[in-house]
């Protein structure tokens, strides 16, 4: 028996006849980004560089299987970025940035673009995954926007994992904080509590502190239903203000997702992301204007946000399966596949 077809949102979709399993028309697509920043070739010893890329690996990978098994693009987003929250490389989750107390406070969104639903959260003390957090303030609750310790009683009464503050901790990120306070002239605050005297020996940072000024994560993802997601997880930046809230967990400044534009995940000076609404902004010129996702991504990061002087990027895709991604940094942790295509994973400006 022959298919029957009905457009939905625009796009053309196999309908089964009762008893048949619907034929996926979409390939699935998938792309991520562990922060934006000055990330020189230069500054980056091999190791740290290897470490980096197997982490977006491994993440990009969770979401392909989860993508490639027929799951909602919303649990490969969430399956990602928990992977990006887990390991410590990455200003989310474990690894975060501390606040200027020496606290980490963290925020997350994610959005649904088929549904529309969104849910976020900032100032995140102890759950282990934001994501999963501000998914289930989307799921469970009538509200979009959490904040303060309303996140963690959430979280709790929902039996997220709930873990100790120091969980977070990382001695490089501590040690950062400690030489951008020196820096401003600010008092270093106490260590926080459970995570040991300071090491004898300077740990290695890696990278220079500039560079850990971003480190976000965020995934846009595109299921075989044609249905897209984003999601962005974050400690925020280095030595903020306690209370200060970015862009990651504002809908439609650093996360956005709907199936008539597209999703879009954002790193960088958040506070040039919340004005200029980056992430609502490409999706507006993918709409309105009809610009191909590359060209839009590129009219807000490389135009307005330069323009505005705000550096950062952001990754985005569509339902109908384009792929992008833009920053006026030095750099950006970033990767990207879809169905039957092969992984780019890059960090320097220079890459494709
Ligand atoms: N956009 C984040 C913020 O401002 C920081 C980052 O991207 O690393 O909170």
């Amino acid at each position: 028996m022959r298919n029957a077809f009905l457009v939905v949102g625009g796009l053309l979709l196999g309908a089964s006849m009762p008893g048949q399993q619907p034929a996926p028309e979409h390939k699935w697509a998938v792309v991520l980004h562990g922060g934006a920043g000055v990330i020189e070739r230069k500054s980056m010893d091999p190791k740290t560089e290897a470490d980096y890329r197997a982490g977006m690996q491994e993440a990009l990978n969770a979401a392909a299987q989860s993508l490639q098994n027929g799951k909602p693009a919303l649990d490969a987003v969430e399956a990602a970025i928990k992977l990006l929250e887990d390991n410590p490389l990455f200003n989310a989750g474990r690894g975060a940035v501390f606040t200027a107390d020496g606290v980490n406070e963290l925020d997350a969104a994610v959005m649904d673009g088929s549904t529309m639903g969104a849910g976020a959260v900032a100032g995140v003390r102890r759950t282990r995954h934001p994501i999963s957090l501000a998914r289930a303030v989307m799921e469970k609750s009538p509200h979009v926007l959490l904040v303060g310790p309303g996140t963690d009683q959430f979280a709790a009464e929902h039996s997220l994992e709930q873990v100790p503050p120091s969980f977070f901790f990382t001695e490089r990120r501590w040690q950062g904080l400690v030489k951008e306070l020196e820096k401003e002239g600010k008092p270093t605050p106490p260590r926080p509590a459970g995570v040991g005297p300071a090491p004898a020996k300077p740990v290695a940072m890696l990278e220079p502190a500039e560079a850990h000024k971003f480190g976000t994560v965020g995934v846009v993802a595109l299921d075989r239903q044609g249905n897209i997601a984003a999601g962005t997880s974050t400690g925020g930046l280095q030595a903020k203000r306690p209370g200060r809230v970015g862009d990651s967990p504002i809908i439609g400044a650093g996360t956005y997702a709907a199936n008539q534009s597209c999703a879009v995940s954002g790193t960088g000076t958040g506070e040039y992301f919340i004005r200029l609404t980056v992430a609502r902004e490409i999706c507006a010129l993918v709409q309105y204007e009809h610009m191909p996702l590359q060209a839009a991504a590129d009219e807000v990061i490389q135009r307005r946000l330069t323009a505005l002087k705000g550096d950062g990027g952001v990754i985005a895709l569509t339902p109908d399966g384009q792929m992008a991604w833009s920053f006026n940094s030095p750099g950006m942790y970033r990767a990207r596949q879809s169905e039957g295509g092969k992984q780019q994973i890059a960090i320097y400006k220079d890459e494709p």
